[in-house]
């Protein structure tokens, strides 16, 4: 069988690694529009949660990864200057670039051809194979070229936030919360090289607007920030890759195939990166349409409706839970005016997914302070 796969984005590059290992003489072809070495963002966190997920699936792939992530077990959450551990997280992070780059080799080892610096426009004219896959990411335009089959609803959220890095290396997943004149700043940030970390900023529509960022250039913009976070960057200068401010699009589908496309990833939804979970998901879509193939054999039909009704419940799960999380951060502004235990408490707690029951087995430490400080009891 020959698949087109637009897009070497995780999802795109892990379901070409795993469908040519189906069958070597499926004939798997994945165009990019980007070089090879380039990309946008920094790193990625997954939290050891997901890992286990990718572990029970494909334990070659997980341990491959294992070895390239940076670790840690605490989230630290700032109230503005008042730093609070929550203990028995557990995540790894690696950077974007890394993680494809190792996804690439992987694919390329087993006959893959991936085609970097190759724009698709015509998306019909690769629809002749007898599979083609739009992990083309979030303005997919395979998605796009078949948009009344696939039925997409995007809906741009209020926030804004900029995906910057920084080389000041931090020790723990870090939310940092911090008040100013305009409104609160949140910086997530996670090192994930020896060298690195990812630096990302989010306000609220009213704190960007009367910090005045519609009116400032890069460099302004990166001054201002880094003149709200100095007590975290601590001398450490942020550093821009393509970063521009964006509203987050939550993306949905009413279809996920149409004949013989398929959207993975991005393209078929979006989750919020607050929960951590856009490239986890991107993957594990790719191992549910490369075990719905090894199910259905040459049935392609089979194939995608089998995808569609085994994956669809698992992710409309996360996908709530990522909901909630973006509109408990929309509404920072008015959380911060609790106390930073009672705030670190709201944020653990903002999916509605862990209760205090979970939370005492999964943070005891932070628990026992919670309740230690008057609250919860
Ligand atoms: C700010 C931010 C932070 C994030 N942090 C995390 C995190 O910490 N952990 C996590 O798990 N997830 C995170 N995510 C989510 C994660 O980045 C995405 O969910 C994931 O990259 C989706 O993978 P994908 O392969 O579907 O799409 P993408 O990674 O977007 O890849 C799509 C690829 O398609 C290519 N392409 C697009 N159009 C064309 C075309 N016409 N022709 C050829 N090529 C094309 C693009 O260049 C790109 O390489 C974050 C996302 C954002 C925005």
């Amino acid at each position: 069988m020959r698949f087109n796969i637009v897009g070497a984005g995780p999802s795109g590059l892990y379901f070409a690694y795993l469908v040519k290992g189906l069958d070597s003489s499926h004939e798997v072809v994945v165009y990019e529009q980007n070089p090879a070495s380039v990309t946008w963002g920094f790193g990625v966190v997954f939290s050891d949660r997901a890992l286990e997920f990718l572990r029970d699936d494909d334990p070659h792939t997980c341990e491959y990864l294992t070895g390239h992530l940076e670790r840690w077990n605490d989230i630290t959450v700032v109230h503005d200057r008042t730093p609070i551990a929550v203990d028995g997280n557990g995540f790894g992070a690696i950077g974007r670039l890394h993680l494809l780059e190792l996804l690439a080799a992987r694919a390329r080892e087993r006959g893959v051809d991936i085609r970097y610096d190759t724009r698709v426009e015509d998306v019909d004219a690769l629809a002749d194979a007898d599979v083609l896959v739009g992990a083309d990411g979030v303005n997919s335009r395979v998605r796009e070229a078949r948009r009344a089959a696939f039925g997409p609803e995007v809906e741009y959220r209020s926030n804004r936030f900029i995906w910057y890095g920084t080389t000041q290396p931090f020790d723990t997943l870090t939310l940092t919360f911090r008040p100013t004149d305009d409104g609160v700043f949140c910086a997530h940030h996670y090192r994930y090289r020896a060298d690195m970390s990812t630096f990302l900023v989010e306000v609220t529509d009213r704190t960007w607007h009367r910090a005045g960022f519609d009116r400032l250039d890069e460099g302004a913009t990166i001054a201002h920030c880094e003149a709200v976070f100095a007590p975290d960057l601590e001398g450490h200068e942020i550093v821009s890759n393509r970063s521009f401010w964006r509203r987050f699009p939550v993306i949905t589908n009413r279809c996920w195939s149409h004949h013989n496309v398929v959207l993975l990833g991005d393209a078929l939804r979006t989750v919020h990166f607050s929960i951590g979970s856009g490239t986890r998901l991107a993957m594990e879509d790719a191992i549910a349409l490369y075990r719905a193939f090894a199910d259905h054999g040459g049935s392609v039909r089979d194939a995608l409706e089998d995808f569609e009704s085994r994956r669809r419940p698992t992710t409309d799960k996360l996908r709530r839970a990522a909901y909630t999380s973006l509109a408990w951060y929309e509404d920072m502004d008015a959380h911060v005016a609790l106390s930073p235990m009672a705030f670190t408490h709201s944020y653990m707690t903002r999916t509605g997914r862990v209760d205090d029951a979970q939370l005492a087995k999964m943070a005891p430490r932070f628990m026992d302070a919670y309740r230690a400080s008057g609250q919860g009891a």
